[in-house]
């Protein structure tokens, strides 16, 4: 049936890209008529009140909108209890998916909304998946569950540090026999909408991990970037706690030597006295 359909839209003169063409687009119809008719199939077509035990009216159809590898249009039926004066469309419990975007759309959105500009990640869905997503909604979900995330690395590192202020595990018995390097810094970055900002900046590196690419030259094949902007008076603190977690995460208070190096500003120093006091510092002037 698909190969006549096939034939039918690319004609008597094809070849394989042009096949492949619109074989994806018939699939991708296909995809949005068996999933609206699915759905259609399984709704419930008489129910009693959940809460009063009688007969519901059927009040006709409600469609919903779900973005997934095709656009869905989903009628609904919805029933309601006069005697009561409630609502309910029980379909909407077994579709199962309560925002606009089915998870692999989700899925999709964050994989490249991390990765690359929100514009670029919604051509690229464009293209690659045949999903047209905004980008604004594409920043919408990746900017909500950087919130979530960063929210549990506050709560993390609350976890991670005694009252004092010291990392809690932090012990004179120490395990890895190296140097491990934490540095800290302020730097300007041209931003695409607001300009100039200044952003903190930290690596976090060990002395192990780095390769003499030749007899000048010397290169940190593994290490650590990470940033904050400094937006308000909550960034500094955004950022100390950043860098608790990045140091935890490596295991900065595990080593033999850790090394903090940074410039004269006093937050830097600040932080390594009261986060990291065993720390050797180095002004790096
Ligand atoms: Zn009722």
């Amino acid at each position: 049936m698909l190969k006549g359909a096939v034939k039918g839209v690319v004609g008597d003169v094809f070849d394989i890209n042009t096949v492949e063409k619109s074989l994806t687009e018939l699939l991708s119809l296909v995809r949005k008529k068996v999933t609206e008719g699915i759905f259609q199939q399984i709704d419930v077509t008489h129910m009693e009140c959940k809460v009063c035990g009688s007969k519901m009216e059927n009040r006709g159809y409600v469609s919903r909108k779900i973005k997934g590898l095709a656009d869905y249009e989903i009628k609904m039926r919805s029933f309601y209890c006069a005697k009561c004066g409630r609502y309910e469309r029980p379909l909407e419990e077994i579709i199962g998916n309560s925002g606009r975007n089915t998870l692999e759309v989700k899925e999709a959105m964050i994989l490249l909304g991390q990765r690359i500009p929100f514009e670029e990640a919604s051509f690229c869905m464009e293209k690659l998946l045949k999903v047209s997503v905004s980008y604004e909604s594409i920043r919408e979900l990746v900017e909500d569950i950087g919130e979530t995330i960063s929210k549990e690395e506050v709560e993390l590192v609350a976890n991670e540090i005694d009252a004092n202020g010291y990392v809690k595990d932090w012990k004179d018995g120490k395990a890895v026999n190296d140097v491990a390097y934490l540095e800290l810094d302020g730097s300007m970055v041209q931003t695409r909408e607001e300009g100039w900002k200044e952003v903190r900046v930290g690596v976090i590196f060990a002395q192990k991990d780095r390769l003499e690419v030749d007899k000048n030259h010397n290169e940190v094949f593994r290490k650590k970037y990470f940033s904050v902007f400094n937006d308000d008076n909550k960034s500094l603190e955004a950022f100390k706690n950043r860098t608790t977690l990045e140091a935890h995460n490596f295991g900065f208070h595990n080593y033999v030597k850790p090394v903090i190096v940074g410039d004269g500003a006093p937050w830097i120093w600040d932080y390594a006295s009261t986060s990291h006091p065993y720390a050797i510092q180095i002004l790096d002037y």
